[in-house]
């Protein structure tokens, strides 16, 4: 019989969910000096949160991340904004409209009454960062000023400039770093978390490696919560900061933790085109540009094969020549339909020949109509610092003026391209954000919980605030009060020398390797695989040619690797070599995922399963669950176990931005 998950969702219609679920905390009183001792594994805007969040309430935090500074987490990266049901706008926004729309974007696939205590939260992170003095834009009188992104049509989008991730992540640095001087946060700096450690079942501790001096350390606590981002650089090129990697979530899949959904990846609409084979990153093109950039391609297949030969510019077809895709196929979301479906549109008329740069491989961005509309400066308050960050990496300024015809003038367009972006999939978690290893937490982007098969724009920021400030430190306190007559193991036990051993013995075997080839000339034989095979348009014949491919090349990495130095000090080659090492694993578990998931959902496209008008086709009679996947040992299939999802508030129907 299959394994059933217990998901922990209390019972009673989702809106009252989450309420009467505060209601049954077992509060652990921070003056009752509880030495209660919890390792979070990252400094991200979900990590920092909940370390600084949990220390206030008196637990004893250690926290770790991988740069020298946790103001350096990938969450910096974030530019576009954080979403909450605020209604400044009098738009008709409410808790019950955010949490639909989230719902809806992730193409029914979410869990119901995670994505509603969401939204119920969202409000209280945007009180919470106004407090700690986050410079959210503001409107001329005062108001926090909004903004919009795809799959809404309400403005909800709160943001600062074009950094928000940036200020937001000040602001929980700054909580953080009252802890640590409070002595109730201990912050470990430039520390990789290299495995967690099962006590009796449940997570204890962990092994993690001082980076500088290379010395593997033994970390114990009551309990360990993982933020340790996605997965989306399994694909060598995407959005992510380099330094993102997966290994702590996948030392944890490998010790047990169920790993959700790993097919869910987010492919963005607008990032900048890949322009050669020596690139390292993508970069993207925060999604808040489409509130006032229209994105095109001629509808001549003449003119797209003279912008591809160079002997015509953009600025050069007039209006009447241009084919808004976005807004001909979804007049009522335009060009702010999700994230999903405005990338499908864009590959479906590069496919047929409709690219506008030298590979046919990009569409225009094109800000001439809102120039016009409101003039440069208000476009400059709104996206100076992006156009810039364009102009920097093309030489292209998106506002200069280029050409004039019949009185109305042209403004240089953007390129873009979607690129992978962000996982919807993750480690599973509970309603209490718990894994399937009693004591193991995960929360941000490394958990599954909230996006189904699609994220919205600006509600990874929410999410990972809403689970550090709002829920983790309530939910973890059901499983510490139960721990507060257990004393904190010791580092001694042997269960953390053997995981000490291993970890030691995985260095020793990669670096004894001595081959022939670096560890990023593999890891982009492994990105194009991924991109080729397991990419935005999936079929069962590529995903298990896919798979073919990587278990070769997985040989190769064992072999043939080349690392140069040794384990003792700062060896920057070994630690990315431990990261492929993982990205192996998550890279086949993408596509296992996605064989066995026989439909198309969200950012999951099988292309054996589509509409005729090219959407995807969900199966909701077969498919509609969380898949969950257990790790059975490397080179053997993982084995799936599925949890229902169970709506009781929304109506699941198919999407529709059309009207
Ligand atoms: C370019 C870009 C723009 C974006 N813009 C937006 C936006 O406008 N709005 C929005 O909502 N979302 C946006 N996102 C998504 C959002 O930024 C991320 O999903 C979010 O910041 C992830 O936060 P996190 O705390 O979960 O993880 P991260 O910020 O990735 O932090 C991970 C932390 O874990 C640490 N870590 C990782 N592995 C280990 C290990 N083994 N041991 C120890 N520490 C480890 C790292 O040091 C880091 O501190 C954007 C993403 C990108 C790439």
């Amino acid at each position: 019989m299959a394994k059933v998950i217990d998901s922990k969702i209390p019972a009673g219609p989702v809106p009252e969910k989450w309420k009467e679920y505060k209601a049954h905390q077992r509060l652990v009183n921070p003056k009752n000096k509880l030495k209660l001792d919890v390792i979070v594994v990252g400094t991200g805007l979900a990590g920092a949160s909940a370390a600084a969040s949990l220390g206030e309430m008196g637990f004893n935090v250690i926290n770790l991340c991988i740069q020298d500074s946790p103001r350096r987490a990938h969450s910096i990266a974030a530019q576009g904004g954080i979403n909450a049901a605020k209604c400044y706008q009098n738009d008709g926004d409410s808790v019950y409209r955010l949490f639909y729309d989230t719902v809806k974007g992730g193409d029914y696939r979410a869990r119901e009454a995670n994505v509603y205590r969401l939204a119920e939260v969202s409000n209280n992170i945007i009180d919470q960062c106004v407090a700690q003095g986050v410079p959210f834009a503001r409107e001329y009188g005062g108001m926090l000023a909004n903004r919009s992104f795809g799959g809404a049509q309400v403005s909800r989008t709160f943001y600062a400039k074009g950094q928000t991730g940036q200020q937001l992540l000040l602001g929980a640095y700054s909580s953080l770093s009252c802890q640590v001087n409070a002595g109730k946060v201990k912050l470990y700096t430039r520390y990789e978390m290299e495995d967690v450690v099962i006590v009796d079942g449940r997570a204890r501790g962990i092994i993690a490696k001082n980076l500088v001096t290379g010395k593997l350390e033994r970390f114990s606590a009551n309990a360990v919560v993982i933020a340790t981002g996605g997965y989306g650089n399994t694909y060598f090129l995407s959005t992510n900061a380099m330094g993102c990697n997966c290994t702590a979530a996948v030392q944890c899949y490998r010790k047990g933790a169920y790993f959700a959904n790993p097919s869910y990846v987010q492919i963005h609409p607008t990032c900048i085109p890949v322009h050669g084979d020596k690139q390292s990153k993508l970069t993207l093109m925060s999604e808040s540009l489409r509130n006032d950039g229209r994105i095109w391609v001629p509808k001549k297949i003449e003119d797209a094969k003279a912008l591809q030969a160079g002997t015509k510019q953009g600025w050069e077809i007039p209006e009447e020549d241009r084919d808004y895709y976005l807004e001909r196929r979804y007049p009522a979301f335009g060009n702010l339909v999700p994230r999903d479906v405005a990338s499908r549109a864009a590959k479906e008329r590069c496919d047929k020949g409709f690219g506008v740069n030298n590979t046919g491989l990009a569409v225009f961005l094109d800000f001439s109509e809102s120039i016009n509309r409101l003039g440069i400066d208000i476009i400059m308050q709104r996206y100076g610092n992006l156009f810039e960050m364009y102009e920097e990496i093309t030489d292209v300024f998106p506002g200069d003026v280029a050409n004039e015809i019949n009185g109305v003038k042209y403004y240089k367009p953007m390129m873009i391209y979607p690129a992978i972006h962000y996982t919807m999939g993750g480690i599973w978690v509970d309603y209490e954000l718990q894994t399937s290893i009693p004591g193991l937490f995960a929360i941000g982007e490394c958990n599954f919980s909230d996006h189904g098969a699609n994220r919205l724009g600006a509600s990874a920021l929410m999410q990972g605030l809403a689970d550090g400030y709002f829920v983790l430190p309530y939910t973890i306190q059901n499983y510490l009060a139960d721990q507060a007559v257990w004393p904190k193991v010791s580092t001694d036990l042997p269960e953390f020398a053997e995981a000490e051993k291993k970890v030691d013995a995985e260095q020793d075997r990669l670096l004894n390797i001595k081959g022939k080839r670096s560890v990023d000339s593999i890891h982009k034989e492994l990105g194009h695989i991924m991109w080729e095979y397991v990419g935005m348009g999936r079929t069962a014949e590529g995903l298990k040619t896919g798979l073919k491919k990587m278990h070769e090349l997985e040989k190769e990495f064992d072999t043939n690797l080349f690392v140069p130095g040794t384990k003792e000090g700062l060896n920057i080659e070994l630690d990315k070599a431990i990261h492929l090492r993982d990205f192996f694993t998550m890279g086949q578990l993408v596509a296992f995922d996605a064989l066995s998931r026989n439909e198309s959902c969200g950012g999951h496209f099988r292309e054996e399963y589509q509409t005729e008008e090219g959407e995807a086709k969900r199966d909701d009679e077969n498919y509609f669950y969380v898949g969950c996947w257990e790790y059975k040992g490397k080179g053997n299939e993982p084995e799936l176990i599925k949890e229902p999802l169970e709506y009781e508030a929304i109506k699941v129907q198919t999407r529709n931005y059309k009207n």
